[in-house]
C-alpha cells in the first residue's frame, strides 16, 4: 500500500497531517457506498442481461459475479465499520487506507478478469454496451475515487485498458473504432480524475488550514483564558497582598505613632505626644472660654536614687511613680516630659484646683516606693501654669510651668509654685542678665577679688580664694546670683577659665612668698568639660606656678552628678599635683563612700554653720572635723566675721580661717597693701 503522502500537494508547504489524512479517508469511505451500489447493478446487468452463449461461458460469468459480489459485501462490510465506528472520531486512517486499498484493487481485478475472459464470448451488442457501461463506471471512478490518484489509475485503467485493448486487436473496424475511444477515455478520465484529486486535496487542505486556525484560535482563546483567569487570580491576590499591606501599614503607623508619642518606660505621652493633646485641649479649652492648668513636676531625689541604686531601680521607680500620678489626672493627660521630669494638663481648672491636684500629686510621690527590695523616698517640686492667664499656646505654658518649677526647686524643693507676674519680671531679668553675662568678658566687665585664708595657729597667710567679680554696666552683681545663671546657660566653662587663667597670672604678681597658696572656685559644669584639663595644664604650662600651690574648690554637690565622670576628672587634677578643696562642706548631698573614692586636701565648713551658734550646726562642725581627720584632709571654716567665732572655731581643731574678720574679697591692689599692713 502506497501512503497518503504520496497525496501531498506539491503546490502546498503544508505538511499531510494525520487529520487530513482521515479526511480524505472519509471521502473515500463516504463515496464508496454509491460506487459499490453502482458496481451491484452494472455488474449484474453485464452477468445476467445478456443471456449465456455456452456452459463455461455461464460459469465463468456466474463466478466473476460470485467474486464480485463478496468484493462487494467485504467492501460493505468495511464501509459500515467506518461510518458506525470510526467516523467523526480521531481513527488511525492508514489501515482504513489499506483496507479501501484492498477493496479497489481486488474490485479492479475482478473488472479486469471479466473484460479478458469474457470478451470472446460477448457479441456486437453486449461488447458494445458492455464498454458503455465500463466506460461510465470508470467515468463515475474518477470523481469517487478522486481522493487518491493511484486509486483513480488502478480502477480506470483495470476497467478500460483491458476491454480497449482486446478490441483494438478486433477484426471488426467498429470494435477497434470503440477501443480508441475507450483509450481515449481512459486518458480523459485520468486527466479528469487528477484535475478532481487536486480540487479534493485544496479543499482538504483549506478545510484543514481553517481547522487549525480554528483549533489555533480556539487554544489562543484557552490560552487567553487562561491568561486572564491567572490575572484574575494575581488580582486577587494582588488585593489580598494589597489588603494585607493596608493592615500592616495601618499597624505600623499605629506602632509608629505610639512609639513617636508615647514614653515606652512609662507608656505615658512622650513630648511629642504632649504637645498633640496640649494642643487639641487647649483649642476645646478656648471654644468653652475655661480655663486648664499645666502641671510641670520634678521629682527631688530621683538622680540620686539613679546614681546609687542603679538604673533598674530607677526605671522601677519612674514607672512607679507615672503610676502614682495617673490616679490624680486623665492617663492621656500626663507625661513623661524626661529623666524625672513629667507634665499633667488639667482641663477646666482653677489655680485652687491646681494647686490641690498638685499637692494630692506629691503626697502620692511621697508615699515610700518598694523597688527591687530597696525602700525609696522622693518628693516631687511642681510649678503650675494657667491657661489663658499666663499663656496662650503649647509651649508657653509648658515654659512657664517650667520655669515655675525651677525657681521653686531653688527657694525649696518638694513645693508647689504658681506662676506669676513677679516670676516672670524675675525671670525676664534673668534672661536680660543672661544676654549681658553672654558679653561679660568681652566687655572686660569681670575681675577677680581674692580673700585671705589665715592659719589657726599662726595667724599666718596660708591662701588666698579667688572670687570673681561683675560688673554689669555699673552694678556689682554677686557671684551667687551670676554663676547659677552662667551654669545653666553654658557659659561657665569659658567664665571659669578665664578666673583660672587671671587667678594664675595675678598670683605671679603676688607681693609674698611663694608658699602661700591660690584657691579657685571651680563649678560642676567647668569641671565635666572636656576642655578642663587642657585649660588647666596650658595655664599651669603658661604661669609656671606650682601645681602644689594650686587648689580648686568644688561645691560639695559635685557629687550628687555624675560620679565617675567627676572622680575621673578630680583623679586628672590630682595626678598635676593640683590638690582638692571641697567647699559649702555639710549644705549639700554627700556620702562617706563618695568622699573615699574622691580624695580632697581640704574640707571648707561652709559658713551657715560657722555663723549659727546653735547645737546643731556645732555637732555637724565636730562631724566634718572627724571626717575630716578620719579622710587625712585640713579643716578650713569660711565666713568668720567675729573674733568669738574665731575662738570657737579654733576650740574646735580648725586648721585654717576665712572670713570678714581678716579680710573681705578685694581686688590685687589691695591684696598687697593689706599684705604689707598685715605681714
Ligand atoms: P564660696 O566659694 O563659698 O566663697 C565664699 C563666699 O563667702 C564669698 O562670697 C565670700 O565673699 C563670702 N564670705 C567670705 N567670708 C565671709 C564672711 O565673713 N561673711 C560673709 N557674709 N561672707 C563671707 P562671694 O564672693 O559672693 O561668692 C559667692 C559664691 O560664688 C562662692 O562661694 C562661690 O561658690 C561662687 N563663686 C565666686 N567666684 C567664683 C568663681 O570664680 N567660680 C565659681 N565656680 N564660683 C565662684
Ligand atoms: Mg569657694
Ligand atoms: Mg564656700
Amino acid at each position: 500500500m502506497k501512503s497518503f503522502d504520496e497525496n501531498r500537494d506539491l503546490t502546498s508547504s503544508l505538511p499531510i497531517t494525520p487529520q487530513m489524512q482521515r479526511d480524505l479517508a472519509d471521502m473515500l469511505n463516504r463515496n464508496m457506498f454509491t460506487g459499490l451500489a453502482m458496481t451491484f447493478v452494472a455488474f449484474l446487468g453485464l452477468t445476467f442481461g445478456f443471456g449465456f452463449d455456452t456452459e463455461k461461458d455461464q460459469s465463468s460469468k456466474v463466478l466473476l459475479f460470485i467474486a464480485m459480489n463478496t468484493v462487494i459485501v467485504l467492501r460493505f462490510a468495511d464501509g459500515l465499520y467506518w461510518l458506525t465506528r470510526l467516523k467523526g472520531t480521531q481513527y488511525d486512517a492508514r489501515p482504513v487506507k489499506f483496507r479501501f486499498a484492498i477493496g479497489v484493487y481486488s474490485t479492479s481485478t475482478v473488472w479486469a478478469l471479466y473484460s479478458i475472459l469474457l470478451y470472446t464470448t460477448m457479441n456486437a451488442v453486449e461488447l458494445a454496451t458492455t464498454m458503455v457501461i465500463l466506460g461510465a463506471m470508470a467515468g463515475g471512478a474518477a470523481s469517487v475515487l478522486a481522493p487518491s490518484k493511484i486509486f483513480v489509475f488502478v480502477y480506470t485503467t483495470s476497467l478500460l485498458v483491458p476491454m480497449s485493448s482486446r478490441a483494438l486487436l478486433d477484426d471488426d473496424r467498429n470494435f477497434v473504432v470503440l477501443g480508441i475511444l475507450g483509450l481515449i477515455f481512459w486518458v480523459g478520465i485520468l486527466a479528469s480524475s487528477f484535475r478532481y484529486h487536486r480540487f479534493f486535496f485544496d479543499t482538504v487542505s483549506l478545510k484543514n488550514k481553517n481547522a487549525r486556525l480554528i483549533e489555533q484560535m480556539r487554544t489562543d482563546r484557552q490560552e487567553t483564558a487562561k491568561i486572564n483567569a491567572m490575572l484574575r487570580k494575581s488580582n486577587e491576590q494582588l488585593d489580598d497582598a494589597n489588603a494585607n499591606l493596608e493592615d500592616e501599614v495601618e499597624k505600623r503607623t499605629a506602632d509608629i505613632f505610639r512609639l513617636s508619642n508615647r514614653d515606652p518606660l512609662t507608656n505615658l505621652l512622650n513630648r511629642n505626644g504632649l504637645f498633640k493633646q496640649l494642643n487639641t485641649l487647649i483649642e476645646s479649652t478656648k471654644a468653652l472660654d475655661n480655663n486648664l492648668a499645666v502641671l510641670f513636676i520634678d521629682l527631688d531625689g530621683f538622680k540620686q536614687v539613679n546614681d546609687s541604686l542603679g538604673h533598674k531601680v530607677g526605671d522601677i521607680v519612674l514607672a512607679e511613680i507615672a503610676n502614682r500620678l495617673a490616679q490624680y489626672c486623665e492617663k492621656d493627660h500626663l507625661a513623661r516630659w524626661g529623666g524625672d521630669e513629667f507634665v499633667a494638663v488639667t482641663p477646666y481648672a482653677t489655680v485652687h484646683t491646681a494647686v490641690a491636684v498638685a499637692h494630692a500629686m506629691r503626697s502620692g510621690v511621697t508615699k515610700p516606693i518598694i523597688a527591687l527590695e530597696n525602700q525609696i523616698t522622693l518628693d516631687a517640686t511642681i510649678g503650675i501654669a494657667i491657661y489663658p492667664e499666663h499663656g496662650n499656646d503649647t509651649m508657653t505654658l509648658i515654659q512657664q510651668a517650667d520655669l515655675t518649677m525651677y525657681d521653686q526647686k531653688r527657694k525649696q524643693r518638694g513645693t508647689i509654685g504658681v506662676f506669676s507676674e513677679t516670676l516672670h519680671e524675675k525671670i525676664k531679668n534673668e534672661q536680660r542678665l543672661c544676654e549681658q553675662l553672654r558679653y561679660a568678658i568681652e566687655k572686660k566687665e569681670f575681675s577677680v577679688h581674692y580673700q585671705p585664708i589665715i592659719c589657726a595657729d599662726t595667724q599666718k597667710l596660708k591662701s588666698v580664694e579667688a572670687l570673681l567679680r561683675w560688673n554689669c554696666n555699673g552694678n556689682i552683681v554677686s557671684p551667687a546670683r551670676f554663676i547659677p545663671l552662667a551654669e545653666r546657660t553654658g557659659l561657665m566653662p569659658e567664665i571659669g577659665s578665664w578666673v583660672l587663667n587671671r587667678a594664675c597670672i595675678d598670683a605671679t604678681e603676688w607681693p609674698f612668698n611663694e608658699d602661700i597658696a591660690l584657691s579657685v572656685n571651680v563649678s560642676i559644669s567647668q569641671l565635666l568639660d572636656e576642655t578642663f584639663v587642657n585649660a588647666l595644664d596650658k595655664v599651669l604650662a603658661s604661669t609656671n606656678i606650682d601645681p602644689a600651690r594650686l587648689y580648686l574648690e568644688i561645691t560639695e554637690s559635685v557629687f550628687a552628678n555624675n560620679v565617675n565622670a567627676v572622680a575621673n576628672q578630680i583623679h586628672n587634677v590630682k595626678q598635676r599635683g593640683v590638690k582638692i578643696s571641697i567647699d559649702d562642706f555639710g549644705t549639700g548631698y554627700s556620702s562617706l563612700s563618695r568622699l573615699q573614692s574622691m580624695p580632697c586636701d581640704f574640707i571648707k565648713i561652709d559658713r551657715s554653720f560657722v555663723q549659727n551658734t546653735n547645737e546643731g550646726s556645732d555637732t555637724i562642725m565636730r562631724a566634718t572635723m572627724l571626717i575630716a581627720n578620719e579622710f587625712g584632709c585640713k579643716t578650713i571654716a569660711e565666713g568668720i566675721e567675729t573674733l568669738d567665732q574665731m575662738n570657737h572655731i579654733k576650740t574646735l581643731g580648725v586648721d585654717f580661717i576665712q572670713g570678714f574678720l581678716y579680710a573681705k574679697p578685694m581686688p590685687l591692689s589691695d591684696l598687697k597693701t593689706w599684705y604689707n599692713e598685715n605681714k
